[in-house]
């Protein structure tokens, strides 16, 4: 079973006092929080402040964002090598948000996954389907042709630098969570898919679940046998919420 991981992504949310608030609470907490690896992914520009933040604190840091790209003209991009020497040990990739609203193709989460898991980073690739999919019974058709992008990326490197987590459109920023039950069945496709593919390294792999996670929804999630954990949009900016979420996993 791999351990638990709960990731916080902030989104276009958030503050310098928001990262020292965030810090020092779950520095308070952290008795709580022992065997559960937690992590915060806040917009770039605020990751300086948070890694010094918890320079001495169990709590991994996170983009939300990369290029592509090692270097060049690619105006507004950063790269993973500039990431990596601020201390980042997370990328997501492949973000629904990113999908949509920027046009992020498979063939840049593949181009993404080389990038950060052959830099040693950690690439957390986002798969889920829209609520079109999901009533067309095209569900895992749809997850499998994103994780076979996450698969042809990751490549030569080492399946431990893989996060995959599962997030349906239709349940991000909802407050319409999947069910327990719907969320297992996608992460136990996912896990054979994985085992497959890859054989017994497959059943290493974080499996996250994301999309309207709250403290009242984390314990039933974070039960199901191929759930290892949680990314977390809304919930993950108050202090409490969060660190109920981490606890719960
Ligand atoms: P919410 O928790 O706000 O639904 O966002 C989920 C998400 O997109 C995390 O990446």
């Amino acid at each position: 079973q791999p351990q638990p991981l709960v990731l916080a992504n902030w989104k276009l949310n958030g503050d310098r006092q928001l990262v020292t608030s965030m810090v020092s609470a779950l520095r308070d907490a952290a008795d709580s929080l022992h065997g559960v690896n937690v992590g915060i992914c806040p917009p770039a520009i605020y990751i300086p402040a948070l890694t010094e933040a918890c320079y001495y604190d169990a709590i991994g840091v996170g983009v939300q964002h990369i290029s592509e790209h090692p270097k060049g003209a690619y105006t507004g991009e950063l790269a993973v090598s500039m990431v990596k020497e601020f201390g980042v040990d997370y990328v997501l990739i492949g973000h629904s948000e990113r999908r949509s609203l920027y046009q992020e193709s498979d063939q840049q989460v593949a181009a993404k996954v080389a990038q950060v898991t052959s830099a040693g980073l950690t690439a957390v690739v986002c798969v889920g389907e829209s609520e079109a999919q999901r009533e067309a019974g095209e569900t895992l058709t749809v997850v499998k042709a994103q994780l076979a992008a996450a698969l042809q990326g990751l490549a030569q490197s080492s399946p431990a630098l893989l996060v995959i987590a599962y997030e349906p459109v239709w349940a991000i920023g909802t407050g319409q969570t999947a069910t327990p039950e719907q969320a297992q069945q996608v992460h136990a496709e996912i896990r054979s898919w994985l085992q497959q593919q890859l054989g017994d390294a497959g059943k290493d792999i974080t499996l996250l679940y994301g999309g309207s996670v709250k403290p009242d929804n984390a314990a039933e999630l974070f039960a199901q046998a191929d759930i290892n954990g949680g990314l977390i949009g809304g919930a993950s900016l108050v202090a409490d919420d969060f660190i109920a979420i981490c606890q719960a996993a």
